[in-house]
């Protein structure tokens, strides 16, 4: 049964920051952080379950995921988001996460919390069922890097045209057996 009491809401109150990317210095990249007024470690492992969770560490409560070309990271008082453009658009961005992180609170009764992280396939399983002849069409200089793109969800599997032709079929089977996302 979902809940209804808008009191129950997870996050209520929060200020944000802006912060310039460490990885991308003088780019304009932005992230933005908020620091919470209400803990949220509880809520962790239904935003899992409901966001599909590329990690989580029940122990230390700190959960990321991705929406779209955003990613998020939240720890008990803390959700950053990434990348933003500019303040006005973190502010949209701020507002949107935490209306669905609320959603997710309120209806918990009707989710089975995930307590665990994303296991990533096989590094060697996903290269060994690729043509492995480092063509670099897929943009990679090496097979094994283009694995290593797939692996991390950096990549997709029709990126490597090769796996087109027919001599490729029960490769290409076993590569989306590997990657149910695909
Ligand atoms: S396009 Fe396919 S075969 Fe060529 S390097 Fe990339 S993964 Fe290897």
């Amino acid at each position: 049964m979902a809940r209804e009491n808008a009191s129950d809401a997870l996050i209520r109150d929060y200020v944000l920051e802006m912060r310039e990317s460490k990885c991308r210095p003088g780019e304009n990249a932005w992230s933005a952080v908020l620091s919470l007024a209400q803990d949220v470690s509880e809520a962790l492992p239904y935003a899992n379950r409901v966001f599909d969770g590329d990690f989580y560490d029940h122990a230390v409560h700190t959960l990321t995921f991705r929406v779209g070309e955003r990613h998020y990271a939240v720890r008990p008082r803390e959700l950053c988001i990434a990348p933003v453009e500019n303040r006005a658009d973190a502010e949209n961005a701020a507002r949107d996460i935490v209306a669905r992180l609320n959603v997710v609170w309120k209806d918990r009764d009707l989710i089975e919390p995930r307590f665990e992280g994303k296991t990533k396939p096989d590094l060697i399983a996903l290269y060994r069922n690729l043509p492995r002849t480092n063509c670099g069409r897929c943009g990679r200089p090496s097979c094994m890097a283009f694995a290593a793109a797939l692996r991390e969800g950096k990549a997709r599997i029709h990126e490597c045209a090769p796996l087109d032709g027919p001599d490729f079929a029960e490769p290409m089977a076993k590569l989306v057996a590997l990657l149910p996302d695909e």
